[in-house]
């Protein structure tokens, strides 16, 4: 892992016009002064950034198609788009080929995805955000030190698939606060925990405190898991939901910092939340007497679809945007090895346009 100061650029995933509503939004009149208040940071984060141009550059490199492991990140437009290049989205390696090119997501694979790509001769590309592999490698240290890991997260998504694979025999998932009080493990004296990196700060907080009532002597992991974006997305969003009439999060159902970032403003005083994928699913009925919209975008939403939603906002009469900013971010990852490994560094600088390092 790799970090320089220098700010990540808007991505280049073009907006698919095929959601933008025919009909816009009407402006309705409403008490006070119409305005949006835009999070920032908010959007694609140097993970996402990462593993995104990582097909992009298999594919340019090796042809299509290119097979990805699961949705290379949580948004259905980054895959819907990368699907139009040529890439294929498979759920398990068995789907793959034998020998061809396969990309692993963001979120990470288990050991087990790993050997079962060698085994059948693929060509793994490992997009794994380099801040997952870091929890990664606590899971590992800490089963090796015969620890067991209190692992919180939400049992099914794949981050939490790939940490606890690293030591199965070793790891028990807690998925909420309501389970810490409840769980039960061998020897209460050697817990350590560590967590998902999408969740809410506030949430995980509460279930860490809920089990060091349990279990006393339960050790804290070297570093925060949670990630510096989806703190930063976090801290953004209770600062402008304490204002807002209501809170527009663009991100996918099945994005965990989009949909935290939801609950996030509400518990901070939004009136009103809603996720939307596109800008024509914003409904009229959500802006009635509405003065102030807060408006976010999860870690893996380009910046184009929070573009398009202001477009809607602003044919309803909220022309006046404020950016609300609590945090500067310029951290940016070299792309896969594997990657790295294959092209020419100097030719790849030239490809890359500056967009991130290889
Ligand atoms: S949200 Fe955090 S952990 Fe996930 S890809 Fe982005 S930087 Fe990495």
């Amino acid at each position: 892992m790799s970090a320089t100061p220098i700010s990540l650029p808007v991505p280049q995933v073009p907006a698919r016009r095929a959601h933008v509503r025919t009909e816009p939004l009407q402006d309705i009149p409403v008490p006070g002064r119409k305005r949006v208040l835009l999070a920032a940071p908010r959007g694609y984060c140097a993970g996402v950034d990462r593993a995104v141009v990582a097909v992009e550059k298999a594919l340019e490199r090796y042809g299509a198609p290119v097979y990805v492991r699961k949705q290379i990140v949580h948004n259905i437009h980054v895959v819907t788009e990368l699907e139009a290049q040529g890439a294929i989205f498979v759920e398990e390696v068995d789907e793959v080929p034998e020998g061809a090119h396969v990309v692993f997501s963001a979120h990470g694979v288990s050991p087990a995805v790993v050997n079962a790509a060698a085994d059948r001769g693929l060509q793994a590309i490992d997009a794994t955000c380099p801040l997952v592999t870091k929890v990664h490698r606590e899971a590992v240290r800490f089963a090796r030190d015969d620890r067991h890991i209190l692992l919180i997260g939400h049992a099914g998504h794949e981050e939490v698939e790939g940490t606890a694979g690293e030591a199965p025999e070793h790891t028990t998932i807690v998925n909420s606060p309501e389970e810490a009080d409840t769980i039960e493990v061998a020897d209460p004296s050697r817990v350590v925990w560590l967590s998902q990196t999408t969740l809410s700060v506030d949430e995980t907080m509460e279930t860490v405190r809920r089990l060091r009532i349990r279990f006393p002597e339960l050790q804290d992991p070297p570093s925060d898991d949670i990630c510096y974006a989806t703190q930063n997305r976090q801290v953004a969003i209770k600062k402008v939901a304490k204002s807002a009439d209501l809170v527009i999060v663009v991100g996918s159902a099945n994005s965990s910092n989009s949909v935290r970032l939801v609950e996030v403003a509400l518990e901070y005083g939004a009136k009103a939340a809603y996720r939307v994928d596109y800008a024509d699913e914003v409904k009229q009925e959500w802006l009635d007497g509405v003065e102030t919209v807060g408006v976010t975008s999860g870690a893996s939403v380009p910046e184009v679809l929070v573009q398009e939603v202001l477009e809607q906002l602003a044919g309803a009469g909220y022309r006046d945007v404020e950016e609300v900013r609590t945090a500067e971010e310029d951290l940016m990852f070299s792309l896969p090895k594997e990657l790295r490994q294959d092209i020419n560094g100097q030719k790849t600088e030239r490809a890359l346009g500056g967009r991130i390092r290889a």
